[in-house]
């Protein structure tokens, strides 16, 4: 009998241990040579980050390693919170071969979609970017599957808020053949009623989006001021947040007074347009491409440069006016030499560009973007209780934000998922 007992104690004991060691955590001290702040735009220097499991513990200057703690020693670099796409399209891709859209989407299958965006998502965390908003294009929901496979640890990527099926006037943003119409779903969700909008939010939501996507204005007929009140209405009796992509002058202006969180696009927006966006706290996701992003979308040079000057000549109006930004590209082709990550980066040349100093732009691509999202709680910031999404890059982006362009280090939610800090 004391025997036994003595058994059990010993196993108990063992239990305890293996317990107890299940339950350390997991502890991360990050050397920073320099810590950015984006939101105040200031550095500081010699800086250890404690990060705990996912989320950060501590930031200071000089603090103590605690014992056991992994250190990862970046002293020699600049250290800031990762970086955001407010308009990306993870599971979209046209190729060399084929840049039109319509075809791209109804020749490839929702399952191919979804492989498609696991490289994508992995290409984005590669280059820095650790959040981005996914704004449709995804066949039936391969965005929301692949959000969960990266929320359940089954493929790497970056937290995704994710629009599922973008929801439009008759046609979305294709032409249709009278007798095909069916072509143009499951890619647009076509609702002109109210009965239809409030079914095509509903069954979004249900089906796992995050955020409610609307294409304002790509044919003759465009939602109205009315249309755009019910649907931010609808989307956010469920707390989500409305981006509206608009191309159109009037397009733009009845989104921004309809409340929309976001005007994606915004191309040719009128100084009055961008007041209207200003004066209603709605913020400009600008897709603000390179010439060399607008060579890939199948236009001939002339067009895409009247692109791209046009773009520019926007933000740097918007920028004058003080409208609010948010970092968004519209990638969703194949680019020679590029990954989907590097591709993204490479928007900042428009930033530059347009004359925009390096701490808005880095403003644009953290903190405004994660307010945007509904995520500055938990992301965006290097700060106690903040999720451990960090990088690094060998130099200052306050001086340099070309630096950006060669992100040395990644971590998201507390787990290194790239460091080539070694010099
Ligand atoms: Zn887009």
């Amino acid at each position: 009998m004391k025997n036994l007992t003595m058994r059990c104690s010993a196993f108990l004991l063992l239990l305890f241990f293996a317990t107890t060691l299940q339950l350390v955590a997991q502890i991360t001290a990050i050397k920073a040579g320099k810590l950015v702040d984006p939101e105040t735009g200031t550095v500081a220097t010699n800086q250890i980050i404690i990060v705990e499991n996912s989320k950060i513990k501590s930031v200071g200057p000089g603090s103590a390693v605690p014992a056991g703690a992994t250190v990862i020693d970046l002293s020699r670099s600049t250290v800031l919170p990762g970086l955001f796409d407010c308009h990306s399209h993870l599971c979209q891709m046209t190729t060399a071969e084929n840049r039109d859209l319509f075809t791209t989407d109804i020749k490839q299958s929702t399952a191919y979609r979804a492989i498609i965006g696991v490289k994508t998502a992995r290409e984005y965390l590669d280059s820095g970017f650790t959040t981005v908003r996914d704004v449709g294009n995804n066949g039936n929901y391969a965005d929301t599957s692949l959000r969960q496979a990266v929320e359940n640890g089954i493929v790497p990527g970056p937290t995704i808020v994710n629009a599922g099926r973008i929801i439009a006037p008759f046609g979305g943003q294709y032409f249709l053949r009278p007798e095909r119409v069916e072509l143009g779903s499951p890619e647009y969700f076509f609702a002109d009623t109210r009965d239809e909008m409030l079914k095509a939010i509903r069954e979004n939501i249900h089906f796992g989006s995050l955020v409610i996507k609307i294409v304002v204005d790509d044919q003759r007929y465009i939602y109205s001021v009315d249309d755009i009140k019910f649907i931010v209405e609808e989307a956010r009796r469920a707390g989500l947040k409305v981006a509206a992509h608009c191309m159109t002058e009037q397009g733009a202006r009845n989104a921004a007074e309809g409340g929309v969180a976001s005007i994606e696009h915004g191309f040719r927006m009128s100084d009055e347009a961008l007041q209207l966006a200003k004066k209603n706290n709605v913020v400009l996701v600008g897709t603000d491409f390179t010439v060399e992003a607008a060579g890939y979308l199948g236009l001939d040079a002339a067009t895409s440069k009247y692109f791209h000057d046009t773009f520019i000549d926007r933000l740097k109006r918007a920028y004058r006016i003080g409208v609010r930004m948010a970092y968004g590209t519209d990638t969703f082709f194949e680019a020679a030499g590029h990954t989907r990550g590097t591709l993204a980066i490479s928007y900042i040349d428009s930033f530059v560009e347009a004359g925009i100093p390096a701490k808005d732009t880095l403003k644009i691509m953290t903190t405004n973007a994660a307010q945007l999202l509904g995520v500055e709680k938990q992301r965006g910031s290097i700060k106690p209780g903040m999720f451990a999404d960090i990088i690094a890059t060998p130099e200052n982006p306050l001086d340099n934000i070309q630096t950006l362009k060669k992100v040395s280090f990644v971590m998201k939610n507390g787990k290194v998922v790239k460091n080539a800090d070694v010099r």
